[in-house]
């Protein structure tokens, strides 16, 4: 006779360190978010307890002075983050690319230099390919990288949209390095760029990487968007990742790859917001009353509840998928192009509804539903579009399933 397993969605160890995640968000982030929000100000204190509770190091390796959690555990801990507020998973987002590409292209060096001070948040990292003219189609890359008599790269181009950009102490930069590499994908290279966090212009050995002021954008605030400019910036070989010899002109491969990973994190991200926006309107509606009764009693608003509480669920389960697969070293880029393209529309179906819920008010900045009703949208944009989700879905469908 079969035995029945208790079916258990997390590990001891998983349940542990999300709750501990959503104890620091329910007493420190959501409280605050408002604030940062309304001033657009950096959320120092709170990435500080951040570094402290070792979230910037999540799945570093503890050889590295992380915690060496997998991709899956890693979801989870987003999932709560954004619940909270987006603007502080993408403080460790750009972070979490930067350190899954050193952990899985750079060298012995680049590892042993970088890795234990991110791991503690020490340096936090950016990861940029978009262009003023470019954001969807990355092999129009026109920032370049030409190697000098002196041996160092000298960069020129500009960088748009990087998250972290102004903050970050790396910049994972992919750039042009042979203009006439046949397919074109072939002539990209991937650098690792330092610089002076918080400084706009650089000097020294980082003269040539200045920041522009942040860009002011709708949502997502707290958190700075900023252009680069590389003017002559000179970067030593030994900073391509993965040393020059096997990682000159591999920089596409390995940012889609870190994209890989980079959905299923936006995946989280959509979850965390929805799952929010499905406890605010739970909330709201059993305390609002309309025509003699709540409003949560009207078949009407129930159905938007079902609808939401469904989104949340299919969405996590998607992001988990991914995740598992991922960890389980199984090329997963059709499911996290699903988990990124489900889970991001769920998170903006679930903020507009429970917007609707909320009525006159979701519209005043008195209800946190306003603020989610600003950020939700990023996620559709971030890491890939939906339309180019469905591309990538799309064409690994038709090379799975050949006729
Ligand atoms: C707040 C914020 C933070 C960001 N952070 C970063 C970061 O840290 N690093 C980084 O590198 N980038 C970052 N980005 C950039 C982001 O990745 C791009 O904005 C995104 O990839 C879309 O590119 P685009 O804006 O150039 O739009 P475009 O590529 O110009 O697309 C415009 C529209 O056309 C559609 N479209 C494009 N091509 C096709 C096609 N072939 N078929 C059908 N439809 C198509 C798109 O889906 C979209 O609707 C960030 C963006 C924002 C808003």
């Amino acid at each position: 006779m079969a035995v029945a397993v208790p079916f258990e969605e997390k590990t001891d160890e998983q349940k542990a360190i999300t709750e501990m995640v959503r104890q620091f968000v329910d007493e420190q982030v959501l409280p605050n978010a408002e604030h940062y929000d309304n001033e657009d100000a950096f959320p120092d204190p709170i990435v500080d307890q951040m570094k402290e509770l070792g979230l910037f190091g999540v799945t570093i390796p503890e050889e590295y002075g992380g915690m060496g959690l997998d991709l899956t555990t890693y979801v989870m801990i987003v999932e709560e983050l954004s619940r909270g507020w987006i603007s502080v998973s993408g403080i460790i987002n750009t972070h979490f690319i930067g350190s899954y590409l050193l952990m899985k292209f750079g060298t012995d060096e680049q590892k042993q230099k970088y890795l234990p001070r991110m791991a503690t948040g020490e340096i936090r990292a950016a990861f940029s390919l978009s262009e003023p003219e470019l954001g969807s189609d990355v092999q129009a890359i026109k920032t370049t990288a030409k190697k000098g008599d002196d041996g160092l790269y000298e960069i020129n181009g500009q960088k748009m949209w990087v998250t972290n950009g102004l903050r970050s102490g790396l910049v994972f930069v992919l750039v042009k390095t042979d203009p006439d590499a046949e397919p074109r994908h072939k002539g990209f290279t991937c650098f690792i760029t330092e610089k002076e966090p918080g400084v706009a212009e650089n000097t020294g050995a980082y003269a040539g990487l200045n920041v522009p002021p942040q860009i002011k954008k709708l949502g997502y605030k707290g958190v700075e968007s900023t252009e680069l400019v590389y003017d002559g910036y000179r970067c030593p070989a030994e900073n391509v990742l993965g040393g020059e010899a096997a990682g000159l002109h591999q920089g596409f491969a390995q940012m889609m790859d870190a994209l890989e990973v980079g959905r299923a994190n936006v995946a989280a991200r959509g979850v965390g917001i929805a799952q929010r926006a499905l406890e605010l309107a739970l909330r709201y509606s059993q305390e609002r009353k309309t025509f003699g009764k709540a409003i949560a009693q009207h078949q009407a608003i129930q159905f938007k509840l079902a609808d939401m509480a469904t989104q949340v669920e299919a969405a996590r389960l998607l992001t988990i998928r991914a995740a598992r697969l991922k960890d389980a070293g199984v090329r997963s880029d059709m499911e996290a192009g699903m988990a990124k393209l489900f889970a991001s529309e769920a998170g903006r179906f679930c903020v507009e509804e429970s917007f609707r819920i909320h009525g006159g008010y979701g519209y005043s900045k008195e209800y946190e539903i306003e603020r989610l009703y600003r950020d939700a949208p990023l996620l559709l944009i971030g890491e890939g579009t939906s339309e180019i989700q469905r591309m990538v879905i799309g064409k690994k469908l038709l090379q799975r399933y050949k006729a």
